[in-house]
């Protein structure tokens, strides 16, 4: 393959809602360098204290990114635009990245202009259509990026069920070719995303959405091209993609239609017997990123290659994908304790300071080596796991799927 880098480019500060109180930008870099990433996002630039934490700690570097210790970053927030489009509620996610502190300021500054509160949430609320967001970012910063966040989910997201839309030029108008990518978030691949119109000459980029540092690269994108903020905006418009690392879409909250609260769930089949109405309360399902998928496409079901390494190929020369599970969710089965355990934490150290990083563990070094280093069972687990030798529960309604290495066991 090509050379590469990987990067993670949506996750959040400890200032967000929701987040684990220990990110910090040395720690971060920490864990990318564990993971074996390359380019993380600063993310919520548009938090004041964040901002200060991100110009105490980060060091300018070449092409308009920057760094701590060996770990580059890219200026970056996500913005959650609550507006109405034709007489209904909208709600979705943009990715946003620039090139300098100063359009950072600019930016934040109009935002607060336009009503938000910076200094809440990490993911500020902007009440602006996101035609407008965006048209305004990029009056601002012509070389801004912007991308859809998770774009599937029925929340908060541009294809979302509840409060999205039908397609990228309904939402954006005229700005949608400066749209470059759509990201899948974790209950869906690029697969699923091809089978859309509005994925022709998008790239489709994964990134982990990580609340807390051992979950950034849950999934992350290989991207071509010179580690530079212009090489990144050239690599997103012209899909320089080497390759993404995806989450078992089924594991995602959203995959699958359903209602949690009466443990109803559905696949598409289903729906398109049974309806969408709870057949418990007989309220409406929450109708999950497969069935959406399976609304907006317009062409069928891509069928996929698999390489020797495990990467799925479609005929279509896009870029090739594999579903991977996190080292910790498979050290964790593999020695029947929680994720967050000790024991867990010990092996995932010893293995990734032994081997190099998360990724060379899952997906380059020989299972022999893994087996020297940690044992038969663990090895076992990553043989299994590049194989796709395992169970898939899909997930529903919030509810994560589950992904199982040893599912007959208990
Ligand atoms: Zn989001
Ligand atoms: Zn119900």
């Amino acid at each position: 393959m090509p050379a590469s880098y990987r990067a993670d480019l949506h996750l959040h500060s400890s200032y967000a809602i929701g987040t684990a109180r220990d990110i910090t930008i040395p720690t971060l870099a920490q864990w990318a360098q564990r993971k074996g990433i390359q380019l993380l996002a600063t993310a919520d630039f548009t938090h004041p204290r964040w901002r200060a934490h991100l110009q105490e700690t980060l060091q300018p570097a070449a092409g308009e990114l920057f760094s701590y210790s060996d770990t580059r970053f890219v200026l970056g927030a996500e913005l959650s635009c609550v507006f109405k489009h034709a007489g209904k509620g909208r709600r979705l996610h943009l990715l946003v990245y620039v090139p300098s502190f100063t359009a950072v300021e600019k930016i934040c500054r109009f935002l607060e202009r336009a009503g938000a509160k910076l200094a809440g949430d990490g993911r500020p609320l902007i009440s602006l259509h996101a035609r407008e967001l965006t048209a305004e970012i990029l009056a601002i910063e012509p070389r801004s990026i912007i991308i859809p966040a998770h774009a599937w989910t029925p929340w908060y997201a541009l294809f979302g069920s509840k409060s999205g839309f039908e397609s990228l030029e309904e939402c954006f108008g005229e700005l949608a070719p400066a749209i470059p990518a759509l990201e899948t978030g974790l209950s869906s691949d690029p697969a699923m995303n091809w089978r859309v119109p509005d994925a022709d000459g998008r790239s489709i980029v994964s990134f982990s959405d990580a609340h807390s540092p051992r979950n950034l690269g849950r999934e992350v994108t290989a991207f071509q091209g010179p580690l530079t903020f212009a090489g990144l905006a050239t690599a997103l418009r012209e899909e320089r993609i080497a390759y993404t690392l995806e989450y078992y879409p089924e594991e995602g909250k959203y995959h699958a239609t359903g209602h949690r609260a009466c443990g109803v769930r559905y696949l598409p089949a289903e729906t398109k017997a049974q309806g969408t109405a709870c057949p418990v309360c007989g309220r409406p399902l929450t109708v999950g990123v497969l069935e959406r998928v399976e609304a907006l496409a317009t062409e069928p079901a891509v069928s996929l290659r698999a390489d020797e390494q495990g990467f799925l190929h479609g005929a279509n020369g896009r870029p090739p994908f594999k579903h991977v599970v996190p080292l910790m969710q498979i050290l964790a089965e593999a020695l029947g304790v929680g994720e967050r355990t000790k024991s867990v934490a010990r092996a995932y150290t010893g293995l990734t300071d032994a081997l190099g990083s998360e990724f060379a563990v899952l997906l380059e070094v020989p299972v022999a080596a893994i087996a020297d280093t940690a044992g038969a069972r663990i090895a076992e687990g990553i043989g299994r796991m590049r194989a796709g030798d395992l169970a898939v529960d899909p997930g529903y309604d919030g509810r994560y799927g589950t992904v199982r290495i040893w599912p007959d066991e208990t």
